[in-house]
């Protein structure tokens, strides 16, 4: 075997396992002592050695046997948003500290053991949970209020957010590949800073039961790993329709995989885009875009036109607009989905003496952190008598708007191309004083979560400090096939997602 063991993907390390070449009993220790040694990049907020080690021996046993599926025995690691019954369930708040679920999420289940009274799981081995901003709220992943998660890159900068504990923990090889969820750019914005590349399907996908909500119109699961490959096979067994989540699509279950290495109709030696029209937004490519993140975008969209697409001018002309859009819509439904942290159910109760009302507002202003506070109060603001009209309902009006824009578009493409962010990845507290700044460079991930698009990033390149870049990839609605081809032959003729922290 050349490479070692914690340097595999999902599908080397699927293909090892197959051959009998690497156990998962060897994987899953070299990881968890990896996960010590880098216990400084704060990615993990909870480690279960004693479980992954049963689960990885009962899926080598599942391999003699024959019973395997692909991802039998390959190790994961789920964001701290998917609630789990061997492990506590956070969201990164203290509001949860210790807090341990009764059941898994739908998303955990398929991935590992399987559901309860449902078909068997795919069998990975589930190393442990995962840091992210305090209930998926931010950017950088400094919001956690276990500590802010390091960019393997360079561990003074953030790794993104809010799946920041994911995208470290697949740059640092700790884990093949993570969950993640995205509510506006929470999967591809941290795949972007950390050079992996995240997928995040159409909303519908991915079942959200038992994924602790933040705004339940806009989150949606996702995964990030080291390659489009990797993803489509993690995407594939994790995905899919769930009776328990109302908004989940009725669709039949979709390999992926499969559907991703499927020539396309127009393809030829060289040439397999060929046929594929990739849209270019104006408003994506504006003339203050950091010419670092410029000039990678560049090289990589000048790559794919190699693999024979066809690039457009398109244009998404309330770009801007998702901003303000989403920053109203977005904290109008987490002042709703947290009104359940109130002390009595569950979650941090206040030990100060007072009447039921005191109880619920020290154990609301104890347990939740000061952006999250933050949105609450943001959020009840624009959903009250007299607001509700003049911020909420002309936002909803919007986001049609934006979603109509998009349809605009792919009449004339079949994905949209652009930057994730901005720039590369600021260094911790560099934002610190104005969370309006973290705000503002969410503006090429806003969009497509508003419509309810899939996207990913995909690694284009290094960009200032040596930091790296992604491209970001938009799909139409259940066009994940195509976006993965597209990812995936851009992977085939570039080394970039191979590219490692030193
Ligand atoms: N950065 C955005 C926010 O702070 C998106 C977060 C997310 O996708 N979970 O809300």
């Amino acid at each position: 075997m050349s490479a070692a063991p914690h340097e595999l993907g999902v599908a080397d390390a699927s293909r090892l396992l197959a051959a009998g070449a690497l156990s998962s009993v060897e994987l899953t220790q070299e990881l968890l002592a990896r996960i010590d040694v880098h216990a400084a990049l704060r990615a993990f907020l909870a480690v279960d050695a004693p479980g992954a080690l049963k689960s990885a021996r009962a899926a080598d046993a599942r391999r003699a046997a024959g019973l395997a599926t692909p991802l039998t025995g390959v190790p994961i690691a789920h964001k701290d948003i998917f609630v789990t019954r061997a492990l506590p369930s956070t969201a990164g708040s203290r509001m949860l500290e210790g807090y341990v679920s009764p059941f898994d999420a739908t998303v955990v289940a398929r991935l590992g053991d399987g559901e309860a009274g449902g078909a068997p799981g795919a069998g990975m081995v589930t190393l442990g949970k995962l840091n992210c901003d305090e209930f998926a709220m931010g950017s950088g992943s400094e919001n956690s209020a276990f500590g802010a998660v390091r960019n393997p890159w360079d561990r003074e900068r953030v790794p993104g957010g809010s799946s920041g504990g994911s995208a470290a923990a697949v740059a640092a090889r700790l884990v093949p590949a993570a969950t993640a969820t995205d509510t506006g750019g929470s999967i591809r914005q941290p795949a972007g800073f950390t050079g992996t590349t995240g997928i995040k399907p159409t909303y519908g996908v991915c079942s959200r039961y038992g994924m602790i909500a933040f705004a339940s119109s806009l989150d949606q699961a996702g995964v990030i790993a080291r390659s489009a490959e990797d993803c489509a096979l993690v995407l594939s067994a994790m995905g899919g329709f769930d009776a328990r989540d109302s908004t989940s699509a009725e669709r039949p279950p979709q390999d992926f995989h499969a559907q991703m290495l499927a020539p396309r109709a127009a393809a030829s030696a060289g040439r397999p885009l060929a046929g594929l029209r990739i849209g270019l937004p104006r408003e994506f490519f504006p003339a203050a875009l950091a010419p670092d993140v410029g000039d990678a975008l560049r090289a990589a969209l000048a790559e794919l036109e190699k693999l024979g697409a066809a690039l457009v001018d398109v244009s998404l002309p309330r770009t801007e607009l998702a901003i303000p859009v989403y920053y109203i819509i977005a904290p109008a439904e987490a002042s709703s989905n947290l009104s359940r942290f109130d002390g009595v159910r569950y979650g941090h109760r206040t030990v100060r003496d007072g009447d039921l009302r005191d109880m619920v507002r020290r154990s609301r202003a104890e347990g939740f952190g000061a952006e999250v506070r933050r949105r609450i109060m943001i959020g009840t603001y624009v959903l009250s008598h007299g607001y509700y009209d003049a911020y909420f309902v002309q936002a909803l009006k919007l986001r049609r708007m934006i979603a109509d824009d998009f349809q605009a578009c792919f009449r004339r493409c079949d994905l949209i191309a652009g930057p994730v962010a901005p720039s590369v990845a600021w260094r911790i507290g560099e934002q610190a004083d104005d969370p309006v700044k973290a705000y503002l460079a969410d503006i090429f991930t806003l969009p497509a979560s508003l419509a309810g698009l899939p996207g990913m990033s995909v690694p284009a390149g290094f960009g200032a400090h040596a930091m790296p870049v992604g491209l970001q990839l938009i799909g139409d609605y259940f066009g994940e096939a195509t976006l993965l081809q597209a990812a995936h032959a851009l992977q085939q003729a570039t080394d970039f997602h191979r590219r490692r922290p030193a």
